[in-house]
């Protein structure tokens, strides 16, 4: 027969699954909490037959929004039963059809129990496969008919597992990186960097999230008025369990000397400040503590996106910006602070959401590219040391800003170290 509609999915934590498979009993009982507008159940406890509950564990469940969102709870029965049962499972599940529950009855290794009302209840049922690996299904049973559902055994491993060989994750994972500024481009480096896998992050920024930040920040309304670093390491951490991650509520100009320890060692710097002075004190720091840094902004009010990478024995920010003015472009600094500055009102927004989103994206790019590049991963070189992004293009701009398309991306040479340059020089 069909089945009258889909009933709701079922999340087992893979540390229950494990106890129950481990328990040797052929039954017990398992409670849930259901969400019915949803669809969905997560088990919370389950039973050793029926005299002892173990609550379900994991770090997901932890998290998730059932555990204070679900409406009621439920209790269910699971079965070990014969791998033939697991095949129907999958044959009706694809066909939307039920079954009659002596199917199930006649497949369970003892102890059926008859569902105690008409409203349907889960059973949980698990079977060895032929190369002994456990499988599970669950079937929502009432007096008259058994109808699979979907069940997924969820565990705490790190999403970044799935991604087997297709990318470095092993290698990364032991990389660290630092992002000063922790705003709306920097938020987005922090995120995008712990997607590629890279596996300690350093945030400094000492500002707290304010009401007018949310329109271009990856925080959100839960974490206003918290400081920044902190607030984004416990959404990183949520996404990435396994990530190890630091948060420093400090200021790169006022307090370098407690920023610069933090440099030591690491792999790579990405520097996501507002203003002229402190991409310019993160440009001396990175290159006084020897790592390569990845400095990132918007430029002439939202038109420009602009990432600069220095690295040891490179010319650095201070030399670039100097020979731009020698060669009659427009130093685009001084911007930075009138307009872009500290973003608070009433100064104007200069640049939206996913502009900044795009330039934060793309320097986290190139930031893990340079860590793999320098290991010897020769595809991962980037084509020049600074790139200029096309947001809202203006026409009129000096070379190298005269990118005129939406999206265009023109990469430069950085140049050479500048005599003179203070920051070049050794110390
Ligand atoms: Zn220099």
């Amino acid at each position: 027969m069909m089945a009258d509609s889909m009933p709701p999915m079922l999340l087992l934590p893979v540390d229950a699954a494990e106890r129950i498979e481990a328990w040797g009993a052929n039954w017990g009982l398992f409670d849930v909490r259901l969400d019915p507008t949803e669809d969905l159940a997560v088990v919370c406890g389950i039973w050793r037959r029926e005299d002892l509950r173990w609550p379900a564990r994991a770090k997901w469940l932890t998290g998730h929004y059932l555990r204070y969102a679900g409406e009621r709870s439920r209790v269910g029965t699971w079965y070990h039963t014969d791998a033939a049962l697991y095949g129907l499972h999958q044959a009706a599940l694809a066909r939307s059809l039920a079954v009659a529950p002596s199917a199930l009855r006649d497949a369970v290794l003892g102890g059926w129990r008859i569902p105690p009302t008409d409203r349907s209840m889960p059973v949980m049922t698990w079977a060895s496969d032929v190369n002994g690996n456990p499988v599970w299904s669950v079937w929502w049973v009432s007096h008259d008919s058994a109808v699979p559902g979907l069940m997924e055994v969820v565990s705490d491993s790190s999403p970044l597992s799935y991604l087997g060989g297709a990318w470095p994750v092993d290698e990364l994972g032991s990389v660290s990186a630092v992002v000063i500024g922790v705003g709306s481009i920097g938020s987005v480096v922090s995120e995008t960097l712990a997607d590629y896998a890279v596996g300690r992050l350093v945030l400094v920024d000492p500002d707290r999230l304010l009401q007018h930040n949310l329109v271009r920040h990856r925080l959100g309304p839960r974490d206003l008025g918290r400081l920044k670093v902190r607030a984004m390491r416990d959404l990183l951490k949520e996404r990435h369990p396994d990530l190890e991650v630091e948060a420093h509520p400090l200021d790169v100009i006022f307090e370098a000397d407690q920023v610069r320890p933090l440099l030591s060692g690491v792999d790579v710097i990405v520097g996501a400040t507002d203003g002229v002075a402190s991409r310019r004190v993160v440009n001396h720091l990175a290159r006084r503590a020897g790592v390569p840094a990845i400095l990132a902004c918007v430029l002439e009010n939202g038109a420009l996106g602009e990432i600069i990478r220095v690295r040891p024995g490179s010319g650095c920010l201070l030399c670039y910006r100097s020979r731009l003015d020698a060669e009659g472009a427009l130093d685009p600094e001084p911007e930075l602070d009138q307009e872009y500055g500290l973003g608070s009102p009433p100064l104007p927004m200069t640049a939206v959401a996913g502009d900044l989103a795009a330039v934060g994206t793309l320097a986290a790019k190139a930031a893990v590219s340079t860590v793999l590049e320098s290991r010897g991963r020769w595809a991962q070189r980037l084509p020049g040391d600074v790139a200029v992004v096309g947001l809202q293009p203006v026409p009129g701009l000096p070379q190298p800003f005269d990118v005129e398309r939406s999206s265009e991306v023109r990469w430069v040479d950085l140049g050479p170290s500048k005599s003179g340059c203070l920051t070049c020089a050794a110390p």
